[in-house]
C-alpha cells in the first residue's frame, strides 16, 4: 500500500509551525508496515487541496490529510473534499451532540458556527472527535482511502491511534516494518561508520542501517522488512548482539532512552543520589535530570555558578585558582563536582565549565572549549571537550556529555 500525507496550513509553509504531525503520523504507520512515500505541505487553499488529492489519487492508495476542518474561514478542507468527491453536506446527529457535549462541559453555549460543524459530507463515514469540535472525514473511492483530520495535533492523535491505524492494521497480506535505533554517544558520525563497516556489509538483505548525528550522539537505526515479524525481530536481535561486542563502550540506550533516564535508573539501582554544579550549561543538566518522573528519589539539586564569585561562594572553588587559570580549566570543573557534592551532600556530583560563545573565546580557550568533571566517593575524573561555535548546540552538547561521563562512572564505580 502507497501512502500520501498531506499537511494543509499556510503556517506550515511559513515557518511558523514546524510539521509534527506528518512526522508522528509517519511513524505510527511504520509501526504496521505502512511506509509513507511523500509528504506533502500546502497552504489552506481550495484549488491547491484539489490540486493536491488529484495528483495523491495518482500516487497512492491510502491519502492522509491533517489541519483546515475547522470552523473558521481559512478552514477549507472540508468543502475542498465535498468538491471533489461531488458531494454535499448533511447534518451528522451524532456529531452535533457530540459538539453539544463539549461546548456543555465546558460551560458554553453552542453556537451557529459549532452547528455548522455538524455538517459533514454526505460521502464520508465520521471519525468522532472527543477532544474538539472537528470530526475527522474518511472517504472510499476505487479502493482508495482518503482521510482528513483536524490539525490540532492531540485530535488528530486520538484519531489515528483509535480509529485508523487499528483499521488498517487489519488489512491482510501487509509487510511489517521493524525499528530498533542504537543510541550512541562519544563517537562521531564518519568514526563509527568505519569501525562498523564490516558489520554493515555484512547485514542480511532484510536489513538497512541509518546514521543520525545530533548533539554527540549518534542514533543508529536498523529497519527491517518482510512478511514475518518474528523474524525480523529475531535477525535485529542477532545483529545488535553483534554490535555490542564491537562498540560496547559507546551504546549507551535503546530507542526512545534518553541519557537522563538510563543514568536516573542505575542511580535508583545501586540507591545512590546526584547533584551538579553548572557554569555553561546555566541548569540544563538538572532541567534534564528533573524532566524525568520520579529523580526526586535521587537528585538532590543544582549550583548554577554562572559566575566566578558564584563559585567561590557556593562551591569554594579557589579565588586563587579562578585568577590565575580562568573560569574554564581541569581544576575549576573538578572542584565545582567537589564543592557540589559536599554542599549538596550527594554520592556523585557533575561539574561543568565552559564557553558557550558567542564572545569569551580566546586563541588557547576558543569557544567550546569545556571541562566537565564527576566527583565520587573514590576519585574525581575530569575530561576537557571541544564543541563548536553554536551556543545552543554547545549547551546541549555540553549537556549530553556531562551525562554519559556520568553514566560510565557510576558503571565502574
Ligand atoms: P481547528 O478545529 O482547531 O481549527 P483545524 O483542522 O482547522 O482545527 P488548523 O487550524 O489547521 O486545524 O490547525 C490547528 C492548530 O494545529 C494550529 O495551532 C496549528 O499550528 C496546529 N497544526 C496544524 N497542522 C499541524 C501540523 N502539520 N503539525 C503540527 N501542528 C499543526
Ligand atoms: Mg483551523
Amino acid at each position: 500500500m502507497q501512502t500520501i500525507i498531506i499537511s494543509v496550513g499556510e503556517e506550515l509553509l511559513i515557518g511558523q509551525t514546524i510539521n509534527t504531525n506528518a512526522a508522528w503520523i509517519a511513524a505510527q504507520l511504520n509501526q504496521v508496515g505502512l511506509e509513507v512515500r511523500e509528504v506533502r505541505v500546502i497552504t489552506d487553499k481550495k484549488t491547491e487541496i484539489l490540486r493536491c488529492l488529484r495528483e495523491a489519487e495518482d500516487l497512492a492508495d491510502l491519502v492522509l490529510i491533517t489541519g483546515g476542518l475547522g470552523p473558521t474561514r481559512d478552514d477549507v478542507t472540508r468543502d475542498a473534499l465535498c468538491e471533489y468527491f461531488d458531494c454535499g453536506l448533511v447534518l451528522n446527529e451524532h456529531v452535533l451532540g457530540d459538539i453539544t457535549t463539549y461546548m456543555e462541559k465546558r460551560g458554553r453555549k453552542i453556537t451557529d458556527v459549532n452547528r455548522g460543524q455538524a455538517m459533514v459530507p454526505e460521502k464520508a463515514f465520521v471519525i468522532r472527535n472527543p477532544y474538539g469540535t472537528a470530526p475527522g472525514l474518511w472517504f472510499r473511492q476505487r479502493g482508495r482511502s482518503f482521510i482528513a483530520m483536524p490539525g490540532v495535533p492531540y485530535e488528530m492523535k486520538e484519531m489515528v491511534l483509535k480509529h485508523i491505524v487499528p483499521a488498517l492494521a487489519k488489512t491482510p497480506g501487509g509487510q511489517h516494518i521493524v525499528h530498533k535505533t542504537v543510541l550512541t554517544h562519544g563517537v562521531g558520525e564518519s568514526l563509527l561508520l568505519e569501525l562498523i563497516a564490516d558489520w554493515e556489509n555484512n547485514l542480511p538483505v532484510e536489513l538497512q542501517v541509518a546514521y543520525l548525528p545530533s548533539a554527540g550522539i549518534v542514533k543508529l537505526r536498523l529497519t527491517g522488512k518482510g512478511n514475518n515479524k518474528e523474524a525480523l525481530v529475531a535477525i535485529i536481535g542477532r545483529e545488535l548482539d553483534k554490535l555490542k561486542q564491537i562498540i560496547p563502550e559507546y551504546i549507551w540506550g535503546f530507542d526512545n532512552d534518553s541519557l537522563e533516564g538510563v543514568t536516573g535508573r542505575l542511580l535508583v539501582k545501586k540507591r545512590k543520589s546526584l547533584a551538579t554544579a553548572e557554569s555553561c550549561t546555566g541548569g540544563y543538566i538538572a532541567h534534564k535530570i528533573t524532566s524525568v518522573p520520579g529523580s526526586s528519589a535521587y537528585f538532590k539539586g543544582s549550583i548554577v555558578a554562572y559566575e566566578n564569585q558564584a563559585k567561590e561562594h557556593l562551591l569554594g572553588v579557589s579565588h586563587e585558582l579562578l585568577h590565575t587559570q580562568g573560569a574554564v580549566c581541569r581544576q575549576v570543573a573538578e572542584d565545582m563536582a567537589t564543592g557540589a557534592r559536599q554542599t549538596l551532600e550527594a554520592d556523585y556530583a557533575i561539574g561543568v565549565t565552559g564557553i558557550a560563545g558567542p564572545d569569551g573565546g580566546s586563541k588557547s580557550k576558543p569557544v567550546g572549549t569545556t571541562w566537565i568533571a564527576i566527583a565520587g566517593e573514590h576519585k574525581v575524573i575530569s575530561q576537557q571537550f571541544a564543541f563548536g561555535d553554536n551556543r545552543e548546540r554547545n549547551i546541549s552538547r555540553a549537556a549530553n556529555a556531562a551525562l554519559a561521563m556520568l553514566k560510565g562512572y557510576i558503571e565502574q564505580f
